[in-house]
């Protein structure tokens, strides 16, 4: 018996990344607009979208996630949703701004729940649909400075996990991925900011911080990230929901 391994055939889907203008989204939406999928690029900086969403042949949507209103004009009909918006604040919880964590947390939970909210009933009319939620290796282990985000990356876990054994009647997976550091413009901010949290250099914040607990002692790069994403929206990861997948070179394992 011979087995075919397919690469994800995505034509006549439509997908919706957020943070799609950058990094890890923007390398999730080229990465689905190559198998297929007609890509919504969501960012709330327009020209990135406009940018990516060309590349893309998709179409751009300027949206600040931490409104809901900008949420609710963003489109409903997503057979593939990809939560990956997010940001970073690093101080230890004693100096920890209020207003930053709650950003985060709308940025990083209540925008991902109410896209799942408004996305679903397409989905499960549909009777398939995939939702990949850009977790972290934050969202199984924490670190020290960064109380809003971790709380963020373990309430998405959470929602994940709700979405999975809802949406699982009606065909659709929701999965997390967790990469570690990831070669973006996100942690190419939390260099600079670590190394002033620290007191120390940018390169020894590298080696010595953020990948001091990981085995595999470089930096992710964002299309291996993209690639795990479009595996877990093809033909063999149908029975995969509710979980997730450390890209984390190790980190976990520790
Ligand atoms: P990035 O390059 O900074 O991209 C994040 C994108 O999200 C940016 O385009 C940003 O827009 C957008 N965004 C932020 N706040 C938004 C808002 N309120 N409304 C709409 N869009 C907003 O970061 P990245 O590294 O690719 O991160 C993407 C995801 O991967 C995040 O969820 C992050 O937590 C996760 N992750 C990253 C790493 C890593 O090492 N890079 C590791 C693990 C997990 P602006 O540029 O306008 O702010």
């Amino acid at each position: 018996m011979t087995h075919t391994f397919p690469t994800p055939d995505l034509n006549g889907r439509t997908a919706l990344v957020t943070g799609g203008g950058s990094g890890i989204g923007r390398a999730c939406a080229l990465a689905l607009a190559e198998a297929g999928a007609f890509v919504h690029v969501v960012d709330r900086d327009a020209a990135s979208a406009e940018a990516v969403a060309e590349a893309a042949g998709g179409r751009a949507q300027p949206a600040d996630l931490a409104d809901p209103d900008a949420i609710g004009r963003l489109p409903a009909e997503a057979d593939i949703l990809v939560n990956n918006a997010g940001l970073q604040h690093v101080a230890p919880l004693t100096e920890f701004p209020p207003e930053r964590f709650e950003l985060i947390q709308k940025v990083m939970v209540t925008a991902p729940f109410l896209l799942m909210r408004r996305t679903l009933p397409h989905m499960y009319e549909r009777g398939w649909g995939r939702i990949v939620n850009v977790s972290s290796v934050h969202g199984l282990r924490a670190s020290a400075y960064k109380a809003a985000y971790v709380a963020a990356k373990h309430a998405l876990e959470g929602l994940s996990k709700v979405a999975a054994i809802e949406g699982a009647p009606h065909g659709v997976t929701s999965n997390c991925v967790n990469p570690g550091y990831v070669r973006t413009p996100l942690v190419e901010n939390q260099v600079r900011d670590q190394a002033a949290a620290h007191g120390i250099s940018e390169d020894d914040v590298l080696t010595d911080v953020m990948l001091a607990r990981s085995p595999v002692k470089r930096l992710l790069e964002a299309e291996e990230v993209a690639a795990a994403v479009l595996w877990l929206c093809g033909p063999h990861s149908g029975c995969l929901t509710g979980t997730s997948l450390p890209l984390d070179g190790g980190w976990t394992a520790g």
